[in-house]
């Protein structure tokens, strides 16, 4: 390779992004290098920049919903070729864990993770370290599957270990409540699983109205009514069975409680910021024997599975797209985020011509 240095968006703390060129990493036994063709931006990277995290190791590349093209091969790696287009999942679970060993891969307690512990892939090139290869899991990409289609199996993957946390599945009635890419790519999965109703609420009606097209049988607009009281009036009053929280936000959080119905799952999907508290009566778990849980990442199945929906095209992710930005106007794409009102899934492209 001719190239030896490449572009990329280095964090050092919270509010402190520089873009600036660095060496291209050098690529050992077992390893290669991708070109970074499509990065999804991910709430997950804004929050990083504005408040930062405890598990990210500043100086270091944030991005981890990426897809590109090989371009060096170090020793010892098979099955690929250079120019192969390529989905590498954001974490490399170790496999010999506690978590790991009893198939609860995501937890894994000594992850590789992009953009947390390893260079991630706001650059040109992003360098792929030994243990994604010797897992298998560099996914090949058919040439009618876009780089920026690709980019969404990873929060498809989140996605799938979220709705399955929630109990969904055939006949059952779901609540998603949030009306961002998630809350849309959960809404195609619970119509996938074969969910009798589908609910989402949100804010945006444009999203809501976009919800309705890709398979959600009721749209409700938080702005306009109370959710729980029209969550109640569709359910026959009995409340959700599934109620999916992708808004990590207290109030809404404790609004999903009330939403499930007996027998039913509440499960937070989205994080919070740090220090954040709900309050729940406990008697709503208790009699009503509602089980209320988390869901973070997803395993290496969640993740093959999600690259099969993505490349059949099982679920729509195009339509999930808002924008496009190159890497050096990444700042504009935050600011774009933020913005909720005209933005959904946004896309970098940091080799885009
Ligand atoms: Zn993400
Ligand atoms: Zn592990």
């Amino acid at each position: 390779m001719l190239v030896v240095v490449l572009k990329a968006a280095i964090y050092y703390g919270p509010k402190q992004l520089e873009i600036k060129d660095v060496d291209v990493p050098k690529v050992g036994e077992g390893e290669i290098l991708v070109k970074v063709r499509a990065v999804g931006l991910c709430p997950t990277d804004v929050r990083i920049y504005f408040f930062g995290s405890s598990s990210v190791k500043p100086p270091i590349i944030l991005g981890h919903e990426f897809a590109g093209e090989v371009v060096e091969i170090g020793g010892k790696v098979s099955g690929l070729e250079i120019g192969d287009k390529v989905n590498v999942p954001a974490d490399a679970f170790c496999g010999r864990c506690k978590m790991c060993r009893i198939g609860c891969e995501n937890l894994c307690e000594d992850p590789l993770s992009f953009g947390y512990n390893i260079d991630g892939a706001y650059a040109e090139y992003v360098k792929i370290p030994k243990r994604f290869l010797s897992r298998g899991v560099i996914f090949h990409l058919p040439d009618n599957i876009s780089f920026e289609e690709a980019t969404f199996v990873e929060p498809v993957a989140c996605s799938i270990n979220g709705v399955r946390k929630a109990g969904v599945e055939a006949g059952k009635s779901v609540v998603i409540i949030g009306d961002g890419p998630m809350g849309l790519i959960q809404v195609q999965l619970s119509r996938l699983f074969g969910a009798d109703s589908i609910i989402l609420i949100g804010l945006h009606d444009w999203k809501l109205q976009l919800a309705k097209k890709l398979g959600a049988d009721y749209i409700i607009n938080a702005l306009h009514s109370d959710p729980v009281e029209e969550v109640l009036n569709l359910t026959d009053g009995r409340g959700a069975d599934s109620v999916v929280v992708t808004i990590g936000v207290p109030e809404v959080i404790e609004q999903g409680l009330k939403m499930a119905g007996k027998n039913g799952f509440v499960n937070i999907f989205g994080g919070s910021r740090k220090g954040s508290a709900i309050t729940i009566d406990p008697n709503v778990l208790h009699y009503y024997e509602i089980c209320f849980t988390g869901s973070s990442g997803y395993t290496f199945n969640d993740y093959e599975f999600a690259y099969k929906l993505v490349v059949k095209r099982k679920i729509n992710v195009k339509k999930l797209i808002s924008h496009k930005f190159k890497l050096s106007e990444l700042f504009d794409a935050i600011n774009q985020f933020q913005n909720k009102e005209k933005s959904l899934k946004i896309i970098i492209e940091p080799t885009g011509e």
